[in-house]
């Protein structure tokens, strides 16, 4: 299969390239499409086959739901079963935006989006394609991020094309994804709010609007042996780049000196260490290649870089990579948690 790439440069002028991917979509085909939080593979989350469809693009185990996406409210009345004031009250002030609501589910949605679970995560993405290709397709769509299975999530056209090129067969490129981390997943399913997944929108910000949030153990902490997951995604190995990371975090004095005394240890082993880093430690760093996930004090744009620099470690081709822990406040925490999982938590706590 030959995958089709359309730089969309001027949604008005090109809403005939949107409508070319919207009619693949409302065929019962995949497209990958750009939001404002990573790039999606998206299909009619109302049709079992369109679906099963990205599960074999990405490799994705077929127990991990997808988040279906919607551009217009009424579309989500129809996909769950009821809207609580609470979530109600959240879309009005986040969506469109990075946040996914899990409610319990109707009887449309297709069983393979959910996974055979009974609720779905749905969100309203920002970004003015994605909203144009879900208006002109006439169908919510499930969409994953766009990568193969257990790979960084992709933040540009060309992520998206390393991990899917000849496998999908249409790519819309919008350029880069503003936030960089996939949507915060907010189950509102159960008592108490809950955050499955932390991302753009912060547990600080939910907590300003409907007061009690609690964020789930395994947000920062791997599964015990025979723990079954409240989100199927967190049994599974994630984000990671092909050398192993180590996440190192604690006194970010001892920090900086464990990272030049391990690279350099691991360089005597003649290993090549990619070191990543804020641009703060990188200036007392002298070991490794380093690169940079921006200023410590911005969390969001470590968050924005990460996964690109993840990616970037693949090319430059490191046996190991030595990575910084930062603070787990506002999306620091959505960055901790990525980085944990693509270290597999090998964590060192100095
Ligand atoms: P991705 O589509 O790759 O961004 O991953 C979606 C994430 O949302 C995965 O971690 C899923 O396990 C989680 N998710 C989606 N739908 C549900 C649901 N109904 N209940 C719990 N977690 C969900
Ligand atoms: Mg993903």
């Amino acid at each position: 299969m030959r995958t089709k790439v359309i730089p969309i440069v001027d949604l008005k002028s090109q809403l005939h390239d949107v409508q070319e991917a919207a009619r693949l979509i409302a065929s019962g085909e995949v497209v990958a499409f750009p939001t404002e939080t990573v790039y999606g593979l998206g299909a009619n989350a109302l049709d079992s086959k369109a679906v099963n469809k990205i599960f074999e693009a990405k490799g994705r185990p077929g127990d991990n739901p997808l988040i279906v996406h919607i551009n217009h409210i009424s579309q989500w009345d129809e996909l769950v079963d009821s809207v609580p004031e609470k979530a109600r009250i959240l879309a009005e002030t986040f969506w469109p935006g990075p946040l996914t609501i899990i409610l319990k589910k109707s009887s449309i949605v297709a069983e393979e989006v959910t996974a055979g679970l009974d609720t779905v995560g749905v969100r309203m993405p920002s970004h003015p394609t994605a909203l144009k290709l879900i208006s002109e397709s006439g169908v919510p769509i499930a969409a994953p991020s766009a990568n193969r299975s257990g790979r960084p999530s992709p933040t540009t056209a060309k992520h998206v094309l390393e991990d899917m090129d000849g496998r999908i067969p249409m790519l819309l490129d919008g350029g880069v994804c503003n936030v960089g981390l996939e949507s915060t997943v907010l189950s509102l399913a159960g008592v108490t709010p809950v955050i499955l997944r932390p991302g753009g929108i912060t547990v600080e910000m939910l907590r300003q609007v409907i007061g009690q949030v609690d964020v789930h153990n395994n947000v920062m902490k791997p599964l015990q042996d025979g723990q079954k997951p409240l989100s199927p995604g967190m049994k599974y190995s994630h984000y990671a780049p092909i050398a192993p990371v180590t996440l190192i975090r604690g006194d970010y004095l001892k920090l900086i000196g464990f990272m030049n005394q391990e690279a350099g240890r691991l360089e005597d082993e003649g290993k090549r260490v990619g070191i990543l880093a804020t641009d703060q430690t990188l200036r007392s760093c002298n070991h490794g290649i380093r690169l940079s996930l921006g200023d410590r004090e911005k969390p969001s744009e470590l968050a924005f870089n990460l996964f690109a620099r993840l990616r970037e470690f693949n090319h430059l081709e490191v046996d190991a990579i030595l990575a910084e822990g930062i603070d787990e406040k506002e999306e620091g925490l959505a960055v901790m948690n990525r980085m944990a999982r693509a270290a597999g938590f090998h964590i060192i706590d100095l």
